[in-house]
Order: C-alpha cells, then structure tokens, then sequence
C-alpha cells in the first residue's frame, strides 16, 4: 500500500520544516529590527511602519501587564480586521496571556460561552461591537474591557472607507472601559515575562466534530509551524504585498494574512469589510501580489461587472480553502487574471493547512498535498483501518501545527486523537480520498457541520437555540445544497399542539435571526408533523439531510 505522505514524492517539495523555537512575539521584533521604515499595515491608504506597530504592541503590553495580566491567562479578541487587531493579537502575547479570538458576528448570548469556557477576564473590543459586550461586564468573568476606534487609524476619508472605519469615538463613561489611545500611551516597561514557544498562544474556537465551540490549544510552536509553511509556501518575501480580506479572527486569516506577512516583513493590507469594488481598487492602488480568501469572495470578486474597470495585474498568487472552489470559477478566475487558484486544506486544530496544492502544479478541487511533515492517512471511521490509494476514508493527520488537544475538553480529546504506528493522529471528520500522485480530494464529512461559504455551523447549537422558541416542540437543523454559499441551514420545526396555526415559518426565521450571529442562522424552515427517530429516540438527522441532497441532485 503506498501512504499519502509518501505518495507525493512526484511533486517536488521540500519535506521537512525547521520550525523556529521562538515566539510570534520574537517574529515582529526580528522584522521591525529588519524593516523598520517598512509598511507593516496598509489600512485604506493610512501606513503603520513596522517600527511603529512593534511600538504600539510593547506599549499595549506594558499597559496589560500593569493590569495584571498573568502568563497565559485567557483574553478576549472581539473586533473586526483592523490595525488594531494586530496590535492587540501580539500584545496579548507580548504580556505572556493568550488570544481568545472570536468571530464578531457573535451576539451577545453566544459571547457568555466563551467568556466563561476561558474564564475571562479582560478584552479587546471594538466599538461597532461594544453594545452586545456591555450587558456581560460584571455580570460573567468579564471585568474589563479596552475600546478600539478603527478610525483612530484611519486617516483618509476617501470612497473605498467603509462607515465603521471613519466612525469617530463613541462616548461611554464606566470604569470598566479603558480606550484604545490611553493604554497604548502607556510607557513601555522594560522587564517583559520570557514567554517559551511551547507556552499556550491562541485559543481558536471550534466544535470540532462534535458539542459546543471548544478552545484549540495553539502554542507559538504549533503557529510558527504554519507559518513557515505558509511563507515557504507562497512564496512570501518582505516584497509582497497580502491583501487581506479573511476574517483574521479566523486560522486562515491569522496565518496567511497576518502571522506569515509579519514574519517575512511584507505589507499587510487590511480590509475591514469585504466590499468587491473595493477590493479590486485596493488591489490596483497597492499593487497586491498576494491574496489569500474563500471561495465565495472570489465568486463575487468575478462577478462584478466593473473589474475589467480595475488593474489587478500585480496580483501573483490567490490562495485560499475552508470550502471547496467550483471548477468552473477557477478556470473563470484563471482566464480572467492568468492565475491558477491554489487550494488548501486544515482546520481550527491544525491552525490552517494540513494540506495545500504546489504552486506549480494545482488541481482544481482538490485539497492538495500534505504540507511539510504532515503524515496524512485514510482510515476507515469505524473500523479505524488503513486505506489505500483512490479508497474513501476520514482523513487523520499528524504534524508540527497540530494543536495541543481542547482547552479543559479530556473526554473529547480522547475521541479526537488516535495512535497508529507509534504516532499521534489527529481525526478530522472529513472524508476523503488521495490519488496516485498523493492529492487529496475531499467526499464528505463525518461530523454533523454545515459549511456555508466557509462559516462552519454547528446544527445542535443552533437547535438549543432555537428550541427556546416557545412554539418549537422540536427542531432539526440540516445543510442544504445552495448554488452560491456551498450549503445553506435548515431548519426542521415541529410546532407544539397548542401553537399550530398561531406562528409561521418566516415568524421562527425573524426570531432566529435576532438570536444568533447572522451566517448561523436557519434562512429556510419547514413546519413538520414529526421528525424521524431512532429506536431510541435520537433524531435522525442525516435521513433528513440525505433526502435534501438527493433531491436537489434530481
Ligand atoms: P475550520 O475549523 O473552521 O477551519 O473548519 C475546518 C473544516 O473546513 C474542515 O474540517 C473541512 O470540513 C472544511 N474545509 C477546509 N478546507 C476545505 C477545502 N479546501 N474544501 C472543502 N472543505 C474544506
């Protein structure tokens, strides 16, 4: 039987990765001693030299220490791509404690998770944010939190600025609420904590393939892991210019537009909000060469009818995964800029890529090859046997950017690891095959998650959601085909007797749509008299799903 890791041998890669034993911290400063009249950030046409952002994040991390902050305590990230972002992501670790990033489309009532899975006790937020966060202080772990203004960064004015990057300071006064300007004012000390690289960095939330969002145990070895691998990769040089459009509360976002560009001391251009017109336009005017996104932002890149408006010729690698591409939009994307889209594959565990195609040699819908040291077999999910070339199985992965395991989650970690041949694999719940040449191409998945243009939705916490509906007697929550995002959440209500007739389906879609982040929740719901059971009683959600996807196939 020939193993994925060995069957790439065609393809001609390097196979081995020094990973550097040093913080991510460490990476900045090498940088802005290297470059530091460089742009660092480019932030709609406002620069930040890189000797300034190390400047910001030293002050900022003086003003965490001096409120305490112990090694590796947990704070909170709630805040779009902004300049402040990165400022707060390495002072955070510049204090020794660990980025919690959270996705900001989060309400107020999925907040509390994660306030209290970390227990948490300080943050960074943003301002658009600040009216979903206020109810929680003092009320959960939460103390404290440092306000961010993103036009405090934002010097021009011009069209492409979206309103949330000009909007001027909002007034609050609590004692609770330190602005962004005063902590980093503060004079930076002199004695910062020595931070080892196997110290826990980033805890990005994911349910993996099962349960509510749980923390994965990034230290700086695991980050540094991908983001050498990415700068390999690219290949990124201190010439290139990233635009980044990814949500960097995101493991694809944080590495390749952020961890990596900061690491080879290239300019990262940062986009607040996904707008195509503004994307093509920043492209021209910062000549990007360098665009890692997913698939549904090259979709609408496409479409616009006004790109051939834009010169978007700088352009020289476009990357991305977290969804399949349509093989028909990236031939699209291949006649219209010359590029061939480059695909990989990872997950939150694996802090991005596990998996990526060679620059040189990409195959369209297909996750790619194992990235450096990555062991990547095929097993079969129940039995956990082996499989060979071209055979269906769950991919398992070993390598040096698999994370520690979930914060304080012992019972799932047992499920999620597994040894075979002397080694640690982790399971990844998708399904997929590899060729003769090694690629990988993924089938299916495992784990009950919907993938909806990339945003990964978890049905059973949205059913809890939605069976606090007074109505709702019982609820299923599926993926159904969808032409634009991949899959689409639905959901299956049956109403309680007494409540027949008195809600309608749109009624629980508006309700929905008030109780959770916007990519979540169900855009379509089906009043059911009942809904099919196992022998014990367990709802038969793949049944469901099974019947919506063959008929749509139809
Ligand atoms: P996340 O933890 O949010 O990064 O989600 C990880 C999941 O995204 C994986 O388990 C896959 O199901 C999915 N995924 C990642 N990359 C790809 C890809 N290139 N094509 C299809 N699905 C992908």
């Amino acid at each position: 039987m020939v193993h994925a890791h060995f069957a790439h041998w065609p393809v001609r890669i390097p196979t081995t990765l020094t990973v550097p034993e040093t913080t991510l911290y460490d990476n900045l400063e090498v940088t802005a001693r290297r470059y530091p009249n460089k742009t660092a950030v480019m932030y709609y046409g406002t620069a930040i030299s890189y000797q300034e952002l190390l400047q910001e994040v030293n002050s900022m991390a003086s003003y965490l220490l001096a409120q305490g902050v112990q090694q590796e305590e947990r704070m909170l990230l709630y805040m779009q791509n902004s300049p402040q972002f990165i400022i707060a992501y390495y002072a955070i670790l510049r204090a020794g404690a660990v980025v919690v990033p959270v996705n900001p489309m989060n309400m107020t009532e999925e907040l509390v998770h994660y306030i209290q899975d970390g227990n948490i006790r300080l943050g960074f937020v943003a301002q658009e944010l600040y009216p979903r966060i206020e109810p929680l202080i003092s009320k959960t772990a939460l103390e404290h939190v440092i306000l961010a203004t993103y036009s405090d960064y934002c010097r021009e004015s011009g069209p492409e600025v979206p309103d949330v990057a000009k909007a001027p300071r909002i007034a609050v006064q609590t004692p609770s609420v330190t602005f962004w300007k005063e902590a980093t004012d503060y004079d930076t000390i002199s004695g910062f904590p020595n931070t080892a690289a196997n110290n826990l960095a980033v805890l990005p939330y994911t349910s993996g393939t099962t349960g509510r969002p749980k923390g994965c145990m990034h230290s700086h070895l695991t980050i540094q892991a991908n983001t050498v691998s990415t700068v390999l990769w690219g290949p990124l040089t201190s010439e290139a210019r990233v635009l980044c459009t990814l949500p960097l509360f995101h493991v694809t976002g944080m590495v390749h537009s952020m961890h990596a560009p900061i690491y080879a001391g290239a300019t990262m251009v940062v986009l607040t909000r996904w707008e195509r017109d503004t994307a093509a336009a920043i492209i021209e005017r910062h000549s990007c060469t360098h665009w890692t996104c997913i698939s549904t932002m090259i979709v609408d890149f496409l479409a616009n009818p006004n790109l051939s408006c834009y010169d978007i010729s700088s352009l020289q690698v476009i990357n991305g995964g977290g969804a399949p591409l349509p093989k028909a939009v990236g031939e699209k994307l291949f006649n219209v800029t010359g590029l061939r889209f480059v695909e990989g594959y990872g997950l939150s565990e694996t802090m991005a890529q596990t998996h990526f195609n060679p620059m040189d040699r990409p195959k369209l819908q297909c996750l790619g090859i194992p990235a450096f040291d990555v062991d990547a077999r095929i097993i079969d999910p129940d039995t956990l046997e082996e499989k060979g070339i071209g055979e269906e199985g769950e991919i398992i992965v070993n390598g040096p950017q698999v994370c520690k395991g979930y914060w304080q989650r012992p019972e799932e970690n047992e499920q999620a690891f597994i040894e075979l041949n002397g080694k640690t694999f982790f399971r990844t719940g998708d399904i997929a095959r590899f060729d003769e040449e090694g690629y990988f191409f993924i089938v299916d998945r495992v784990k009950r998650m919907i993938n909806a243009s990339g945003f990964k939705i978890w049905p059973s916490e949205v059913e809890s959601i939605l069976y606090k509906h007074p109505a709702i007697l019982q609820a299923c929550v599926i993926g159904v085909p969808d032409e634009r995002k991949g899959e689409e959440v639905k959901a299956f209500v049956v109403l309680r007797e007494e409540q027949q007739g008195l809600t309608s389906e749109q009624e629980i879609i508006d309700w929905a749509k008030d109780q959770m982040a916007a990519y979540k929740y169900p855009r379509i719901v089906e009043f059911v008299e009942s809904l099919p059971v196992s022998g014990t009683g367990k709802i038969l959600w793949r049944k469901l799903q099974e019947a919506a996807w063959s008929k749509a196939e139809k």
